[in-house]
């Protein structure tokens, strides 16, 4: 699809509408070389280098994040994706010329990455900036235009980013539309050639839902229970630091976050001692004064992860205070299968320890779930780590660790099942942004008669040619 003209319906008039009416109205899209797309993500660059005081600043006011988490997860995430796409756009658009077989032949055959055209990014609040921003550079290296839609949710980040784009891409080749479902549903309606979002599994499912009334395609960066199970030979000091950062990062906002964990019941005494020490370790004898410990996006998300902690056996933290959105680092000792905090994904700094007997037990039940986002294996046994980390019920992980499989730009990145579709991050970024294209040119003049009815080659002849 090449031009779009729709105007969705708009009654209020707003600086959010106009964008919106903007963003809408587009036409006469072309392939721009590898130049031009070099070009607009030195321009994301420069403008993200000049942005990053506001950016800190709106981080810190919509998330209490502090300049190290902003700077290792969110601009730093960025340019480390600018950086790689930068050096590796040759290679990824370059045209690959297979050798045709026998049978398809006369002719030289070329296939070409070529962008959807128009596409439509759909962020989260919890990685405001880079959730926006990384998805960005990968569309703009496979040569597309794009709209970003920021989350509503975190509204001084989703400003800082509309300035960025603003002062990056001002021929409108990148466009911000503020907003929330609403802004988001027109847009969709709109009619883009490619949706990539980042949310919610409930709002997945809208989305994949009306992209189908227009067959566009969509790739769903979703959330989901992310287990980590710890064996009998996990090294306690290790495994404790890796899952306290990777649980209270972001005050456990993260979709890679370990969302609970399983310990040999021997373990589970110590292993909650451990925890409160590092919690200390890191945050002080009170994180809500540590510069190093986020806040809870909203009031409502705060009375949500109060909820889960109503009647269970809190072995660490615990702390509410609605006002500051302030949710301590908790941990939940040994919650019942059947708790609220064991039934959805947590989003929060809530970490339940569930003890076990029997590692196949604990397999067989995370095994039979909806599939996660990410899994965690703690073990000094390559055999344990391939027994935890089998089957296909899970989109990526750690053995021995937390969250590092997200920041890689090596490896792509995505969910299975009720955890998404699709894949993120440097190569993958870029093929989920375009498509294969596929071309023969033929030669005049050697046309082969054979192939013509009437002129049928022998059948023996063609079962071996064609294998
Ligand atoms: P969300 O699904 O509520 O919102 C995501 C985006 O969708 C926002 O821009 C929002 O404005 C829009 N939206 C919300 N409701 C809509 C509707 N009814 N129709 C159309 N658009 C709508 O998600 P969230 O609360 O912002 O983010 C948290 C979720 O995102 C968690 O589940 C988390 O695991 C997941 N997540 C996944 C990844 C990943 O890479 N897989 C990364 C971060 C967050």
């Amino acid at each position: 699809m090449d031009a779009h003209t729709v105007s969705p319906t708009l009654s209020t008039r707003s600086p959010a509408a106009d964008d919106l009416k903007d963003a809408v109205s587009r036409s006469g899209f072309q392939i721009p070389g590898t130049a031009a797309r070099r070009r607009n993500i030195w321009n994301l660059r420069n403008a993200l280098g000049h942005h990053e005081t506001p950016l800190l600043d709106a981080l810190s006011r919509d998330l209490g994040k502090s300049e190290f988490e902003a700077h290792t997860n969110e601009i730093g995430l960025v340019r480390h994706e600018i950086g790689l796409a930068l050096r590796s756009l040759k290679n990824w658009t370059r045209t690959r010329r297979p050798v045709l077989e026998l049978f398809a032949q006369p002719g030289a055959a070329r296939t070409d990455r070529v962008p959807w055209g128009d596409v439509l990014i759909i962020a989260p609040w919890n990685f405001p900036v880079m959730l926006a921003l990384s998805p960005l550079v990968s569309a703009l290296a496979a040569g597309n235009r794009a709209v970003v839609k920021p989350s509503e949710l975190a509204p001084e980040s989703a400003r800082v980013v509309g300035d960025i784009v603003r002062e990056a891409f001002p021929d409108g080749t990148v466009k911000v539309v503020q907003g929330g479902p609403r802004e988001t549903g027109l847009l969709l309606e709109s009619g883009f050639d490619f949706v990539f979002f980042t949310g919610s599994s409930r709002v997945g499912r809208i989305i994949m839902k009306q992209a189908a009334d227009t067959l566009t395609p969509v790739v769903l960066e979703l959330g989901g229970r992310n287990p980590a199970v710890v064996a009998d030979d996990a090294a306690l000091k290790q495994t404790v630091r890796q899952i306290v950062w990777g649980k209270f990062n972001n005050a456990g906002q993260a979709c890679v976050a370990p969302d609970h964990v399983y310990v040999p019941r021997q373990m589970k005494d110590i292993f909650i001692r451990e925890i409160r020490k590092t919690i200390t370790e890191f945050f002080g004898e009170d994180p809500r004064r540590s510069g190093d410990f986020g806040r809870i996006i909203s009031s409502e998300h705060v009375r949500r992860l109060e909820r889960l902690l109503n009647g269970e056996n809190v072995a660490a933290g615990g702390v509410v205070d609605s006002g500051a959105s302030y949710v301590s680092p908790t941990v939940i000792d040994s919650p019942d299968p059947d708790a609220a905090v064991l039934q959805e994904e947590i989003f929060g700094p809530i970490l339940p320890v569930l003890p076990y007997d029997s590692l196949e037990s604990v397999l067989e039940e995370i095994n039979s779930r909806p599939a996660s986002l990410s899994r965690y294996a703690f073990t000094g046994s390559r055999k344990t780590a391939e027994t935890i980390m089998a089957g296909n019920r899970y989109g990526g992980g750690v053995v021995n660790g937390t969250l590092i499989q997200f920041a890689s730009s090596k490896l792509p990145f995505g969910g299975a099942g009720e955890s998404g579709m699709g894949r993120a991050h440097g190569r993958a970024g870029f093929e989920a942004f375009s498509r294969t294209r596929s071309i023969i040119t033929r030669p005049f003049g050697l046309d082969l008669p054979m192939a013509y009815p009437g002129r049928r080659l022998p059948l023996g002849l063609i079962r071996r040619l064609m294998g």
